[in-house]
């Protein structure tokens, strides 16, 4: 039986993304009766990965971050139930998690090794920056305590109001100029905003410096694939009583005089339930909703009016394993103007595959959406022949740059490459946005409280609650599940 008396019982959850999946785990264990419903013919989202080839190509989970004893994804998946089930390997044995690579055009470094732990970032920063030691003692100290009240779980179970952070919201950028940081420095800070879709000159400091800390904190990679991970969650689920329906594409939701009675899907099947939550852009959720009369007009303008992040576009390879040995860290190449502010960058992993001998080449890159433009209105799978040329040859050019990098690449095969148009309709994040909502200082008002919405017994999840990322996201579904059960209650029966 669930232990909290005063919300209904039966709960269906839109999405089977880590965001619904998470938020169905938690609400599972506390005794309620869970439905997940998912569009796709298999659960997970942007943690599913897919085969080419017989290897496994990643989409939204490289590296995690924050796994070790005491930290907050380890916490996280040790309430979930399945830290065991989620083999992962440490990165960093080398002092390296991250290489940055800068063009040569730029007031800068050549490169700048990020390291695991926080003195051994102190220490990398003031190596290469030795005149600005006080700067980076200036910057460097609130990630330190951004870290801590991150494994803290501050932002779950502090008293305060979820505004106090309003205080952190400044831009990074505009904090980097009062410092007068050198172009140099500037760069090698902008890369963390920029890798999660924020420019720095709009980033809020906490922000960044949550980001930033739950990687320098402890990075993993998993030793099995995406969709692994995404399988054990959901037998998690399933174990814990939950039902999972795929193929089942949400296309309503019900609501009479503001209160949810239940949804119903493209085929036509209703379900009632009096609690529903949306793990799925909140853009998506108001499209549910009927037109007139369920929520406040302002509620749809905020929504309606919210600036996503921008899309992405990968590549995945396969190159001879022994010529090019796998690389434990990840390698991103950045493009810089003169202040040190980030143009563009280069996502770049060299993996082992299931495969003897074969080694996988990923690279991430920002969508350039106007590329895309022509096939916009066509679905996955109908561009037709024109859209897979001009994605090979864009794929290919990305790989002839990577060469300037590893060299030559022996036995290389593009496996695949996906466009933002590729992820807005595989898991209808919209206009194939990455990262969902911009978290910049400039929508910090806009963006706060998402899961809350004007609709009784109606809820969102995901990474447009709180942040995105693994971590983000499974926060987001704690702040939804503590919202559910109000605070004091979560604070008594959810001991992370
Ligand atoms: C290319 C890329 C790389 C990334 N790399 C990393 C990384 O290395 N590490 C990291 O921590 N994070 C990474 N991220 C971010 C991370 O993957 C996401 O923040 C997280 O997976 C989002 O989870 P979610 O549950 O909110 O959304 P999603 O995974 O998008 O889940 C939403 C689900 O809802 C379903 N859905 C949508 N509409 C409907 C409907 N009408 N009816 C039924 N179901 C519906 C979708 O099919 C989908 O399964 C990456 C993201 C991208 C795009």
């Amino acid at each position: 039986m669930k232990s909290h008396s005063s919300f209904p019982e039966k709960v269906l959850i839109i999405g089977s993304g880590i965001g619904g999946l998470s938020t169905a785990i938690i609400l599972a264990k506390l005794g309620f009766d869970i439905t997940v419903l998912e569009k796709n013919p298999k659960p997970g989202g942007l943690m599913r990965s897919y085969t080419r080839d017989g290897i496994e190509c990643a989409v939204g989970v490289h590296y995690l971050g924050s796994l070790a004893q005491g930290q907050v994804l380890r916490k996280f998946f040790d309430y979930l139930g399945v830290t065991a089930a989620i083999p992962v390997t440490r990165m960093g044995q080398n002092g390296i998690i991250d290489r940055y690579i800068f063009d040569s055009s730029g007031n800068h470094p050549a490169t700048f090794d990020l390291p695991p732990g926080m003195d051994a970032f102190e220490e990398n920063l003031k190596q290469t920056f030795p005149a600005e030691q006080k700067k980076i003692a200036a910057i460097v100290d609130p990630i330190r305590k951004a870290a801590a009240q991150l494994h803290a779980l501050d932002l779950l179970y502090s008293t305060g109001n979820d505004f106090s952070l309003l205080d952190q919201s400044r831009p990074l950028g505009e904090i980097l100029d009062h410092l007068k940081c050198s172009p140099g420095l500037r760069s090698v800070l902008a890369v963390p905003a920029s890798w999660i879709g924020v420019p720095l000159h709009d980033c809020p400091v906490y922000y960044h410096n949550m980001a930033l800390a739950s990687y320098v904190s402890s990075s993993w990679r998993l030793n099995r694939s995406g969709s692994d991970m995404a399988d054990v969650l959901a037998a998690r689920l399933k174990e814990l009583g939950g039902e999972i329906i795929t193929g089942a594409e949400v296309s309503q939701i019900h609501v009479r005089s503001r209160v949810v009675t239940g949804l119903q899907l493209t085929s036509g099947d209703r379900l009632t339930a009096a609690a529903v939550i949306g793990a799925v852009h909140p853009k998506i959720v108001l499209k549910m909703l009927p037109p007139q009369g369920a929520i406040r007009p302002s509620y749809r303008q905020r929504i309606t009016g919210l600036e996503d992040t921008h899309g992405i576009f990968s590549v995945h390879a396969r190159i001879d394993g022994d010529t090019h040995p796998e690389i434990s860290h990840n390698i991103f190449k950045i493009e810089t103007d003169r202040d040190g502010n980030v143009q563009d960058l280069r996502f770049y992993q060299i993996r082992k595959s299931e495969r003897e001998g074969i080694n996988l080449l990923s690279i991430l890159t920002s969508g350039k959406n106007e590329l895309w433009v022509p096939w916009e209105n066509a679905r996955s799978g109908r561009r037709g022949n024109d859209y897979l040329e001009a994605k090979e040859r864009h794929a290919l050019q990305l790989v002839r740059e990577a060469e300037e990098l590893f060299g030559s690449f022996k036995g290389l095969k593009i496996l695949d490459a996906y466009t933002p148009l590729t992820i807005r309709d595989w898991v209808n994040s919209p206009g194939g946005s990455a990262y969902g909502v911009l978290r910049s200082s400039s929508q910090i008002l806009a963006t706060a409280l998402l899961n809350r919405t004007s609709v009784k017994g109606l809820y969102l999840a995901g990474q447009n609650v709180m942040a995105p990322g693994i971590i983000g996201t499974i926060m987001g579904s704690f702040s939804t599940v503590k919202l559910i059960l109000g605070a004091d209650d979560f604070r008594k029966v959810i001991r992370l």
